[in-house]
């Protein structure tokens, strides 16, 4: 679906778990038209990738369009649908430096996925990616935010477009001062610098990788979560994960055959 478009611009959302836009495990994922490219901002879980393929389509994008793929990170969510997706459009891959290898290994071992013995496949990167670096898309150029904090390898991509400024925010920020995933492991003091950067962007929309996305005043979302992330940490640990995609294999297990017959829809 179409959420934002500027002359001869536009950004689409074609994925989204916990909006029920695609599989249930897919992180949300968006296409930006830069007028006579594509590029897809995350591949999504790679369980039943059809359905969004589908929903390209049904916005009047061939494949073929996408020359870019860039992953906010390289979680199973966001990154394990990149070598279908490689296949069916023949786009580039870009992703962090520090993402590299587990694309192109492609084991996430850590997922729920592994866990159950379904294997995923890697993919090449074509281009590792650095903070301040910037990627153009038709006419549209996105700058590289290196953000780390729910994980090592998370980068933000900011875009001017039209008279917005436009964050992709990846499991980084949330709306409503959300954010992604902590754990024992996580290093807060990294997660705290990374929103700050974000805070003083002063975007106008955002558009993260689960939860809603926020096409106005979106810089207050951020505020918020840079000032829980200033005071404590038990504040932050207490946020709800329902609707995620590891919450939704916890709640459906059927979830698994999907992955298991990835052609069948
Ligand atoms: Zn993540």
């Amino acid at each position: 679906m179409k959420i934002l478009s500027s002359g001869p611009y536009a950004i689409y959302m074609i994925g989204g778990g916990g909006m029920g836009v695609s599989h249930p495990t897919d992180a949300h994922i968006y296409v930006i038209d830069g007028g006579n490219e594509a590029a897809m901002i995350d591949a999504g879980s790679g369980i039943q990738p059809e359905w969004m393929c589908a929903n390209l389509e049904k916005d009047g994008l061939a494949p073929e369009r996408i020359r870019k793929i860039i992953l906010t990170h390289t979680h199973w969510d966001h990154a394990r649908g990149c070598a279908w997706w490689q296949r069916r459009s023949g786009a580039a891959i870009l992703a962090h430096r520090l993402g590299r290898e587990a694309v192109e290994s492609g084991l996430w071992a850590e997922s729920h996925i592994a866990k159950h013995g379904i294997p995923s496949e890697g993919a090449p990167v074509a281009r590792s990616l650095e903070d301040g670096d910037e990627i153009t898309v038709g006419g549209l150029r996105l700058k590289v935010i290196h953000t780390p904090g729910h994980s090592n390898d998370s980068i933000s991509l900011l875009v001017q477009f039209g008279t917005q400024k436009v964050l992709f925010g990846g499991d980084t920020v949330f709306a409503e001062g959300g954010h992604g995933t902590v754990s024992a492991g996580t290093d807060f003091r990294a997660y705290l610098d990374s929103v700050r950067r974000l805070a003083a962007l002063k975007i106008d929309a955002l558009l993260p990788s689960h939860k809603q996305f926020v096409l106005s005043r979106a810089h207050e979302h951020v505020a918020l979560l840079e000032r829980k992330l200033a005071g404590r940490w038990t504040d932050v640990v207490a946020s709800r994960v329902a609707f995620f995609p590891t919450w939704w294999l916890e709640h459906d297990p059927s979830l698994y055959d999907d992955a298991r017959q990835p052609e069948a829809r």
